[in-house]
């Protein structure tokens, strides 16, 4: 049911820490992608986090976006998890 059907772009590593501490789902790149804030490439093998936008504007329906490192950095820290099931986020 969560699985994306179109071409394998990432791969899922598990929940690092943004820099409020709060955790999030980090994706590393498989093919090259596109920062969705700041238009910057997302190349092979870099780490990206993923956020919901409205559906607004996108005539695909997606409501999932890539955004960069640098737009939002992403801390490797030691609860690295890999969740069976993608895309479902902890909260405390
Ligand atoms: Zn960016």
């Amino acid at each position: 049911m969560t699985k994306e059907r179109r071409g394998v772009r990432s791969h899922p590593i598990g929940l690092v820490t943004l820099d409020d501490g709060r955790p999030i789902a980090a994706y590393r790149a498989i093919v090259r992608l596109t920062c969705t804030d700041c238009a910057r490439p997302i190349l092979p093998g870099a780490l990206f986090s993923r956020r919901t936008q409205p559906v607004s504007r996108l005539s695909a329906g997606q409501g999932r976006v890539d955004v960069c490192a640098v737009c939002r950095p992403l801390h490797l820290e030691g609860h690295m998890t890999v969740p069976s099931s993608a895309g479902e986020e902890e909260g405390p």
